[in-house]
């Protein structure tokens, strides 16, 4: 590839069939995050670095995304069982991608993971990337659907993981908010809100973003909540 003022070449070895390719990244200093929805959800100026997290190997079909960790030995085995021989022919989204290209790519990333059987939390993630994925197509219901995918697994994890788990309350509280289960989500607040032991900045934006739904009765983002 000749020089990209926008990508660059990221050079990978498939970890399934071990076959080289490369596959485009964004430049760091070629996007900006302008503001974050109340979900984190980042919402950049330029380009969406976002479209290329997961590398799709054009050789097996194999979808790799970095927070990945069950991609050895036994684990391999399911994923040829239950993913690679599925597959009917492997596609090659390794250049340039549209929102499109992006959504399929998470979503492999997300078969090899349900094979993989990885960790509640890193599903949770990455079914929340996809949902965030269709919110830029305005596909409310696709987007929905994962946001129902993506709380599930939230609440999967809670039990077995304490690293960031005020991260994960908030979150299975605001997508129960954007989901209408405004019980639940009143339930997850009010526990970030009085527990002593959550951080400052959890427990403010949790009473913020409750407080902020409370009065004007609707999803916003989390640019109001600062002001
Ligand atoms: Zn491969």
């Amino acid at each position: 590839m000749a020089f990209n003022i926008y990508y660059y070449e990221s050079h990978v070895d498939c970890k399934f069939c071990k076959k080289h390719f490369t596959t485009y990244k964004v430049r760091p200093n070629r996007y900006k995050i302008t503001e974050e929805h109340s979900d984190f959800m980042p919402v950049y100026e330029g380009l969406n670095p976002l479209l290329y997290e997961v590398a799709v190997c054009p050789h097996c079909g194999f979808a790799y995304h970095k927070s990945m960790t069950r991609t050895y030995g036994p684990f391999m085995q399911l994923i040829e069982e239950i993913y690679i021989k599925e597959l009917r022919k492997p596609m090659n989204i390794c250049h340039e991608r549209t929102i499109d290209d992006a959504i399929t790519s998470f979503k492999l990333a997300y078969l090899v993971c349900r094979a993989s059987m990885e960790e509640a939390l890193l599903m949770a993630n990455i079914a929340l990337k996809i949902a965030w994925l269709y919110r830029l197509k305005n596909d409310t219901k696709s987007e929905r659907r994962y946001l129902v995918a993506a709380r599930d697994f939230y609440s999967k994890s809670f039990a077995s993981n304490q690293e960031g788990s005020e991260r994960i309350l908030y979150l299975h509280a605001e997508l129960s908010l954007r989901l209408g289960d405004i019980s639940e989500a009143k339930k997850g607040f009010s526990r970030l809100i009085s527990d002593q032991h959550v951080s400052v900045k959890h427990r403010k934006l949790a009473k913020n973003r409750w407080e902020n739904y409370k009065y004007d009765e609707q999803p916003t983002s989390i640019e109001s909540i600062s002001q």
